[in-house]
């Protein structure tokens, strides 16, 4: 049984359009998430090492979201809206209280586009409902043109050895089966992509690993590829970075060192190395020719 939050709102408007997801909204039906990967950015004290075992559903979410929907449908503010950018909105609990799907009944409603990249199948349950919203979301004025179309779905990848993601991903669909099914998503009609975030440095971010997930994604319907490093977040025992790093001595201790010399005492990848990965990224989507963004112009 989850816990149940009262909340007060759920939809939260960004300061700007995602450049990325293209998204101006993000809406989360659950607190923590039960894919527990380990270099996940909402981890720390909050949610313990064990995010299962913390675990909320907003209990009047419905409720809320239906006022904050209707409140920006009537001054035709509307934006693509991100479900689950703070939990994965089809983690197994899902299954059973069906929140995200109350969410997306209410999107449909009013009418606002949706953006969802996920790790598990369950997203399949709901493709009776994205399809309707594909078909009859407002699209902001300036995406009318280009984006033309209410869903955009993602699955995400950060590597496709199934050895690291078990350890690293323990909750989420295998690699394999994410692939399968953004074919079926993509055999479905909708405009879909890998996020391939965050790479994992030295493990899944060689040339050779980054053409593979490239590959992988074309082969099974991409039409875009993102792909960005990895951060790691704080220093206590339930945070990102030190749970990364048990993994990188379970995986190759020898990586450690050159963990510490891209990381130091930070969170994110020394500014030469975020502009290596991004060129080569480049570079090999160019040479696949596959999208590095979600917009085909
Ligand atoms: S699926 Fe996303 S939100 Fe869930 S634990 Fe993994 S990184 Fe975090």
């Amino acid at each position: 049984m989850l816990q149940q939050k009262q909340v007060t709102s759920v939809l939260n408007k960004q300061k700007k359009r995602d450049e990325w997801f293209l998204t101006e909204y993000s809406v989360n039906p659950y607190e923590g998430c039960s894919c527990n990967c380990l270099y996940c950015y909402i981890r720390g004290s909050k949610y313990g090492e064990n995010m299962s075992e913390h675990l909320a559903i907003k209990a009047n979410a419905l409720e809320i979201l239906e006022k904050q929907l209707r409140n920006k449908a009537s001054k035709n503010q509307y934006g693509v809206v991100v479900v689950g950018s703070a939990t994965d909105a089809y983690m197994h609990q899902e299954e059973k209280y069906e929140l995200t799907r109350g969410f997306l009944k209410l999107l449909l409603k009013y009418r606002f586009p949706v953006f969802i990249s996920t790790k598990k199948l369950l997203i399949k349950r709901d493709i009776d409902i994205l399809k309707k919203i594909d078909a009859t979301a407002i699209l902001p004025s300036d995406l009318k043109d280009t984006l033309k179309r209410g869903t955009i779905l993602s699955v995400s990848i950060s590597s496709l050895d199934e050895k690291i993601t078990d350890i690293l991903e323990p909750g989420a669909a295998k690699p394999s089966e994410r692939l399968q099914l953004l074919f079926e998503l993509k055999k479905e009609g909708f405009l879909t992509g890998v996020n391939a975030i965050p790479l994992l440095p030295f493990i899944s971010d060689s040339d050779a690993e980054m053409e593979k997930i490239i590959i992988a994604a074309k082969a099974h319907g991409a039409e875009y590829i993102l792909i960005g490093g990895l951060t790691l977040f704080g220093t206590s025992s339930a945070d990102s970075k030190t749970l990364y790093y048990k993994f990188l001595e379970r995986y190759d201790r020898s990586l450690i060192t050159k963990y510490d010399q891209l990381y130091g005492d930070g969170y994110f990848a020394a500014k030469k190395y975020q502009q290596d990965l991004k060129e080569r990224a480049d570079r090999l989507c160019k040479k696949h020719e596959i999208r590095n963004k979600i917009l085909a112009i």
